[in-house]
């Protein structure tokens, strides 16, 4: 579960960019937070950069190892 301090520099949004799943080995769509759906595991990513492959962390036998966009990294100036 990813973890905040202070809830004034993260927001709450909906968006289909949360709910695609995305495959190891494949470039990260943003920049952010993902989270493997089969075990939970969190990484940090940039955009383009690719994510892990399969077995790079300790993930639960016998579930799917694909990536979820959970947390976008805004680089907008504010
Ligand atoms: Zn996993």
């Amino acid at each position: 579960m990813a973890l905040y301090q202070s809830s004034q520099f993260i927001t709450a949004w909906t968006d289909a960019e949360f709910d695609r799943l995305h495959h190891p080995r494949t470039p990260a769509p943003h920049s952010g937070i993902y989270r493997c759906v089969g075990c939970g595991f969190e990484i940090a990513a940039s955009e383009g950069q690719l994510l892990p492959p399969i077995h790079a962390h300790p993930h639960r036998l016998g579930t799917q190892e694909v990536w979820q966009m959970i947390v976008y990294a805004d680089h907008r100036l504010k």
